[in-house]
């Protein structure tokens, strides 16, 4: 590049960024980073190693398109899918590209020059575009409990497990009874001397089909396909559902015969149920949780945890635990800006997004050139796999870049009236969906009253609006130009131009 700047900085090298590298190359990209804070690629999958962690969509759902994998399990384990991904992006050269142990402390938009300045833990450097892939499930929430910090004991959030503590034989508070505690209440039940599960919200949970796929299966294309397909319609007929909420009803059922079938108890199963639609919050599958929470060892306190004092762990209701280990089961803070990113005024993203966090596709804000989000706000339905989403935006972005090469622009940047006119008819079709009967706060909510999670439209609609890029959507521009000197291209200077 003419001003030194890489042509792409991909930010992150978990599923997303290593799809981007590979979607860049194949387009013609070569002069492309990643800039990865840890010292492994992997994301996700590399940093929850609590026991029974997996992916809770159909495993041949949670894979690239251009990389089919021989899943051995209908619902794939961490460690398959850490390795899936690590070979991916060994086979497809990416250890040359991924720089790690690069944190991106800050982004700002240099409106003179037209690149981004990236100044990360190594230095400051620039790019042209960039691709933020940091992950909207990456930050662990920590609650805000009073006398945490006190406990004698060790803490740790299950995020970042920590595997140094055996577990055997100790008392195990774990504050949260989301999709993660889900998965490792029933693995540490077994060894630990009484696990106490604080639950401030019931989960709605359904059976998990989790089955051993046979090898054959995955040498026969057509047969592959078919079943894939079979998964792959199975999750749109629930995201249909959860968009027509009259027609939840059966999946309600479903849930709570599951309930009934796993818990004899009475006031166990009444603690159990929830007291809002399927679907409000994000959908749950388990054979083995309902089991754990009936051994004997095993107590679930329907309260949230109000303070810690010493070695007891205290409900909202009085509960009175004494634990040796406290476990954070308390989720993420789910899509909020990644770090410091300054866009063409100077306005950081966290500040234009403190009331709303609007951004066109899920994938370009406004007022933010030149830079991507992958994956961004609203773009998933309570059962679209993100490695589809991811792809379709990939398919997006590769478009707006070979546009602004061929073009011979420097800059580009949604039109904000674009955006707003996307944003409010996503939120009107969002308004008769599931998600939405919520009081405005809950899984979906990333600012109160406001879902910035959600896609109210199928699956197919996301991958086919995310295929056809309109370049009409932004203005497209080049450089001002300096006092004195001779323009940087051979159109106007400055100039923004709106595509017809
Ligand atoms: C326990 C768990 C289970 C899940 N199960 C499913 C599932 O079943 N199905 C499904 O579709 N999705 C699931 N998800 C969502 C999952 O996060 C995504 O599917 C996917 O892994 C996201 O990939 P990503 O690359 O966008 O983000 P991540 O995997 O989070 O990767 C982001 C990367 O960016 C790096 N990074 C972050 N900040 C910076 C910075 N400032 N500078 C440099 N690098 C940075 C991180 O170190 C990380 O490597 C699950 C999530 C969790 C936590």
């Amino acid at each position: 590049m003419a001003d030194g700047a890489t042509e792409v900085a991909v930010i992150g090298a978990g599923l997303s960024g290593i799809a981007a590298v590979i979607a860049l190359r194949r387009a013609g990209f070569d002069d492309v980073v990643v800039l990865e804070k840890s010292a492994h690629t992997g994301g996700t999958w590399r940093d929850n190693a609590y026991p029974g962690c997996g992916c809770d969509v159909p495993a041949m759902l949670y894979e690239y398109s251009f990389a089919p994998h021989a899943w051995k399990r209908c619902f794939a384990p961490r460690s398959e899918i850490l390795d899936y991904l690590r070979t991916t992006a060994s086979d497809h050269g990416l250890d040359r590209a991924v720089h790690h142990g690069v944190e991106v402390l800050e982004a700002r938009w240099d409106a003179a020059a037209h690149h981004w300045v990236l100044r990360t833990t190594a230095g400051t450097r620039t790019a042209r575009s960039v691709v933020v892939a940091t992950g909207p499930w990456h930050r662990p929430r920590y609650p805000d409990i009073p006398g945490l910090d006190t406990f004698p004991g060790p803490v740790f959030h299950s995020a970042r497990w920590n595997h140094d503590v055996d577990l055997t034989g100790r008392r195990v508070a774990v504050v949260g009874t989301g999709a993660s505690a889900v998965q490792f209440v029933p693995e540490i039940q077994p060894r630990a001397e009484r696990v106490d599960v604080f639950q401030s919200t019931p989960q709605w949970v359904l059976p998990k089909p989790d089955y051993a796929l046979p090898p054959a299966l995955h040498r026969h294309p057509v047969v592959r396909r078919a079943f894939r397909g079979q998964h792959y319609w199975t999750q749109e007929a629930i995201g249909l559902l959860l968009r027509h909420p009259r027609l939840l009803p059966p999946l309600e059922a479903m849930a709570r015969l599951h309930l009934r079938r796993s818990v004899p108890d009475p006031a166990l199963r009444q603690a159990l149920t929830p007291r809002y639609r399927f679907g409000v919050r994000r959908i749950i599958a388990s054979d083995t949780y309902y089991p754990a929470l009936t051994r004997p060892n095993v107590r679930l306190h329907p309260t949230r945890v109000a303070s810690v004092q010493d070695r007891e762990v205290i409900g909202a209701d009085g509960t009175r635990v004494r634990a040796d280990v406290v476990v954070l089961a308390t989720g993420f803070r789910v899509g909020a800006a990644p770090f410091a990113l300054h866009g063409a005024d100077g306005t950081t993203l966290a500040r234009s997004w403190e009331r709303d966090r609007r951004a066109y596709l899920g994938t370009s804000v406004s007022g933010f050139p030149n830079l991507f989000l992958l994956p961004g706000p609203n773009l998933f339905s309570g059962t679209t796999a993100v490695p589809t989403a991811v792809e379709a935006q990939l398919h997006y972005i590769v478009s707006a870049l070979v546009h602004l090469r061929a073009g011979g622009y420097t800059s580009f940047d949604v039109r904000p009236e674009v955006q707003d006119a996307h944003h409010t008819a996503l939120q009107a079709a969002l308004r008769t969906t599931v998600y939405n009967t919520a009081d405005g706060s809950g899984y979906y909510f990333g600012l109160p009253g406001v879902n910035t999670f959600c896609w109210p439209w199928s699956t197919g609609r996301l991958v086919k609006r995310l295929r056809s890029f309109a370049p009409d959507a932004y203005l497209w521009s080049t450089p001002p130009r300096r006092p004195g000197s001779a323009p940087l291209l051979s159109h106007a200077a400055g100039e923004h131009r709106r595509e017809k």
